[in-house]
């Protein structure tokens, strides 16, 4: 007998970077696809002093069952974590630890989607959360962007005429388009979230990832400055591409009420996230190693970025446009279709894939009105020789 699976698995498909991600054993190729950090900057040596150190002080309490809303010495690292970062106010009670930022977003989902609720989301944005959300039977409706984030007037329209359950937004240094909205648009979004009374869900794994100068303060942190905006606001953060992904830990911070549902469904998922993990986070966050772990990686990956933007701009011209990422892992770009050159992002990827060189285009990244001439590249985890050579072969196959 056929097997009978869920009604909701029907508006999900898996995802075409996938197909893409088998191409890329191919001998030879160099692949800016990926979205991952680069294994190279894990501080090994620290993350096995904090797992010694969570095993020698507390074994029980690291390897035993744990409370779902996380290991207590993380949230008050967590906590402590944020506030430096500027949201002062955050106490380690209003946050939960989630496995990854991942579930984060799977609980928002869980928690506030019923089949047929329209969601907001920026064009583009994190095709995980696409998946995620019509898995639970979202209406996605695409915000659209530019080089400085969502285009705040346009989402404000947006949100009038279609009083989503929530908006979604990667406000620094998004994946994939790279893009940092700036602090005026981050106010005018935190006002309109109180304006309409729509929930802002607001998902920074990339926030300490800058260049230069730091980035205008989180939504959450500003969210102090705008009277209201506070209850309106969903905070998720995650170690995963400063520290290590495979820790998978990740929070979220979110008003009471939502926090305690959000926590009594991961109990249902999950039961809670590693406690060995969250430990060892939390060793690794109490020892102050993290600055250090910060400028390590902030440098290299600004370095890479420079490399890739100034590779792209002497050789591929004016047949491509992007804004210079300030941060993050990718750059998102635009064929021009200058000078009669290929124009369509599918089709440039499959060029490059025969000349010896992998990335995404950009159309999955959109839940609709794709834009084919984009598409995403990371500089993250590809030394900068090969990226010049990347670039070049790109070069040939426009
Ligand atoms: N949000 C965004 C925008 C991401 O790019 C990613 C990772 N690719 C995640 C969330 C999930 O990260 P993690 O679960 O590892 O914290």
């Amino acid at each position: 007998m056929p097997l009978q699976f869920a009604d909701r698995l029907n508006n999900v498909e898996t995802s075409a970077i996938r197909e893409l991600f088998k191409l890329l054993g191919k001998p030879g190729i160099i692949s800016f696809a990926g979205g991952f950090p680069d294994s190279a900057m894990f501080d090994v040596d620290g993350i096995r002093e904090a797992s010694n150190a969570a095993l020698s002080q507390d074994p029980g309490a690291a390897l035993q069952y744990g409370a779902t809303e996380g290991f207590g010495p993380l949230r008050e690292q967590l906590a402590h974590f944020m506030a430096q970062k500027g949201a002062k106010e955050v106490s380690a009670d209003q946050l939960i630890v989630t496995t990854g930022s991942q579930q984060a977003l799977d609980l928002i989902g869980k928690t506030m989607i019923s089949p047929g609720d329209k969601v907001i989301v920026e064009g583009p944005t994190f095709l995980a959360t696409i998946q995620c959300f019509r898995l639970y039977g979202a209406e996605l409706i695409s915000a659209p962007v530019d080089g400085h984030g969502v285009k705040t007037d346009e989402l404000e329209k947006l949100i009038a005429e279609h009083k989503p359950k929530f908006v979604y937004l990667i406000p620094t240094f998004g994946n994939p388009s790279g893009a940092l909205l700036s602090a005026e648009r981050r106010k005018k979004v935190l006002e309109m979230a109180v304006k309409h009374q729509t929930l802002i869900l607001e998902d920074d794994p990339y926030g300490d990832l800058y260049f230069g100068e730091a980035p205008p303060p989180s939504l959450l942190a500003m969210s102090a400055s705008v009277p209201g905006s506070r209850e309106l606001l969903v905070h998720c953060g995650s170690l995963s591409k400063v520290l290590s992904p495979g820790l998978r830990v990740g929070w979220m911070i979110a008003p009471a009420e939502l926090l305690a549902r959000a926590t009594m469904c991961k109990q249902f998922s999950d039961a809670h996230t590693s406690t060995f993990a969250q430990a060892t986070a939390a060793q690794y966050l109490l020892a102050g190693r993290m600055p250090a772990t910060l400028d390590k990686v902030r440098a290299v990956y600004a370095k890479r970025a420079q490399t890739m933007g100034d590779a792209l701009r002497r050789e591929l011209g004016d047949a491509v446009e992007f804004v210079q990422p300030q941060g993050g892992l990718f750059v998102w770009a635009r064929l021009t279709g200058a000078g009669g050159k290929v124009n369509d992002g599918n089709v440039f990827a499959k060029r490059a894939i025969d000349n010896g060189v992998a990335f995404v285009p950009g159309t999955p990244f959109f839940c609709a009105n794709p834009d084919h001439a984009t598409f995403r590249l990371s500089f993250a985890t590809v030394g900068e020789d090969k990226i010049l050579e990347g670039v070049s072969r790109l070069a040939k196959a426009l």
